[in-house]
């Protein structure tokens, strides 16, 4: 094992075992912002389920009655010659590698998005999985992955697919079901190395360098990301809480900071331009750890105090390593393949089949 990954999977490792934290911020965040899943697997994330952005032009065609299982009758690739034990709400079922990705897919990236778009995602699900997977880091005991994307990724059953697309479930399900199969079996990997690969919502003008929330890997730096508020629904967003409720959100981490006036002091910047630390009241605090804390959408924020209030405006969504998924959707739109997509977010990667 190459020597930086050591830091990169112990840093990955020990976030797993953190306590997810409670990011969803029900009262200021619409609950109407259509958004991909703005992190990934093992980072505690949001994932919020998306009413299509764009209508599919298709959507007319009669639903075919397939289910996912009749889909993924076809093909017989790696996908599906790799067994998958999931844990769901309902206990623990076994599929293939295939149907899993398609349930993956599905799940964190509307289906309404571009097929490029759908199929750099299919590949940095696999990834992430046969990472996993290969690496034995799963966290659960009795499966290899579970529902959550909280824990694992993201996973809808073919019911609740058929729930939630309605009329243009057949197509969309031909759509993920296509995404799935033309990157058959392929996962990115640095060098021998499967990588791991995060992805999240949306970037403001670049994505973060992986050094600057865990650990350096050099696959993982910061590159510039298209998305503009124009393509993502709520880009910006905007939460405000008096000095009381700040002060009671960030007791349990910071009891000191009860006592003093909150004044906001020094604030610094990683290199991508989003917020490295905050000075509060005199304690200097992570803006991932704010992020956290405060359920901000990322830590590319501005803060102002106005009126005694304090606004966080936050641009984008997640952590914003890796790829963005609009990113990948803007990209798409523009003509570029799932693969070109793909190099910018994992720099100096390859796409192989991945191996047995
Ligand atoms: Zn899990």
């Amino acid at each position: 094992m190459k020597k930086w990954l050591i830091p990169l999977l112990a840093a990955l490792l020990l976030w797993r075992l953190l306590p997810s934290v409670p990011e969803e911020s029900t009262e200021e965040v619409p609950v109407e912002v259509p958004d991909p899943s703005p992190d990934t697997a093992v980072i505690p994330a949001l994932w919020q389920p998306a009413p299509p952005r764009v209508e599919e032009v298709r959507s007319e065609q009669e639903d075919s009655g397939k289910t996912i299982s009749e889909e993924a009758a076809a093909p017989s690739g790696r996908d599906a010659s790799e067994r998958i034990r999931l844990l769901t709400p309902g206990g623990v079922i076994t599929l293939s590698l295939r149907d899993y990705l398609i349930g993956v897919v599905a799940a964190e990236m509307p289906a309404s998005f571009e097929l490029e778009a759908l199929k750099a995602q299919a590949v940095a699900s696999r990834s992430c999985t046969l990472h996993n997977l290969r690496f034995g880091q799963s966290r659960h005991s009795e499966a290899e992955v579970c529902t959550s994307s909280a824990c694992c990724q993201a996973y809808r059953s073919d019911e609740e697919l058929r729930s939630r697309w309605g009329d243009n479930y057949a197509v969309y399900l031909d759509k993920i079901t296509e995404a799935v199969d033309a990157t058959d079996g392929l996962c990115l990997y640095y060098g021998e190395e499967l990588i791991y690969a995060p992805y999240h919502s949306s970037s403001a003008g670049a994505t973060e360098d992986s050094s600057a929330i865990w650990s350096a890997a050099p696959y993982l730096v910061s590159v510039e990301s298209p998305e503009t508020e124009a393509l993502v629904p709520g880009y910006c967003v905007s939460v405000s809480f008096t000095e009381e409720e700040l002060k009671e959100k960030l007791a349990a981490s910071y009891p000191g900071l009860k006592e003093q006036p909150l004044l906001i002091g020094e604030i610094s910047y990683t290199a991508s331009g989003r917020v490295e630390s905050v000075d509060l009241g005199g304690q200097k605090i992570p803006a991932t750890r704010l992020r956290s804390l405060l359920a901000l959408r990322s830590t590319s924020f501005t803060l102002e105090k106005v009126d005694g209030k304090y606004i966080f405006t936050t641009q984008g969504w997640g952590h914003g390593v890796g790829m963005s998924q609009y990113g990948a959707e803007a990209l798409a739109m523009e003509g570029e393949d799932s693969a070109s997509i793909l190099s910018r977010y994992y720099q100096g990667t390859e796409l192989r089949p991945f191996e047995d």
